[in-house]
């Protein structure tokens, strides 16, 4: 035990005696959830190797707690989309956004899988908003990794300020309605 005594004016807020710091669960929360991010990558193309790039030891998205990918939707709670999705691949898509559980984000990476990019054609999705709801989007035909971890921390931004409560809001269940995703489904 230290017996260093702290001038309490310079003390940060909810600072009690020694050792025990005062704050909110939902704070806590949201710096668990920010951190802890479980990204299940959905890459159909090209914007997915600019992805690989940024998970390795240059970009390393590691340094932001994100290193664990997860390939099974129940264990991930933030969903990037990156690359072309054609109009047979969308029930796939969707079928995996309705698999993981809430609280969970979207990151759409890319032209393509944000509007169709340069695919404006009649097997190609014109954008992933059309079947299930974005949070975050990158923008670029590739985007750099520089942009896929300002999407990150964009998405991490969410993650820690977002309220608990927001999934039971009527607004959140409206917009679940909206895309045709029921409770029943989680
Ligand atoms: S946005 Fe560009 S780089 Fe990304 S999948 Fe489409 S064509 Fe490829």
């Amino acid at each position: 035990m230290s017996n260093i005594i702290i001038d309490s004016k310079h003390e940060p807020p909810g600072l009690r005696g020694e050792g025990f710091f005062a704050t909110k669960l939902s704070d806590v929360i949201g710096l668990a959830r920010k951190n802890s991010l479980w990204p299940l990558p959905f890459a159909t193309s090209c914007c997915g190797i600019e992805f690989m790039a940024t998970m390795a030891a240059n970009y390393d998205l590691g340094r932001f707690g994100s290193e664990r990918m997860s390939f099974s939707p129940r264990q991930a709670d933030l969903l990037m989309v990156m690359g072309t999705i054609s109009k047979k691949l969308a029930p796939v898509l969707r079928q995996v956004y309705e698999q993981m559980a809430e609280p969970r984000w979207v990151l759409c990476m890319g032209a393509c899988a944000s509007s169709g990019g340069i695919f404006d054609t009649y097997s190609v999705l014109q954008g992933i908003d059309r079947i299930i709801p974005v949070d975050v989007y990158i923008p670029g035909c590739p985007p750099r990794p520089e942009q896929v971890l300002d999407g990150l921390l964009r998405i991490q931004e969410l993650a820690q300020n977002e309220s608990f409560s927001r999934r039971d809001k009527p607004a959140y269940k409206e917009l679940m309605r909206d895309y045709g995703i029921g409770d029943e489904i989680n």
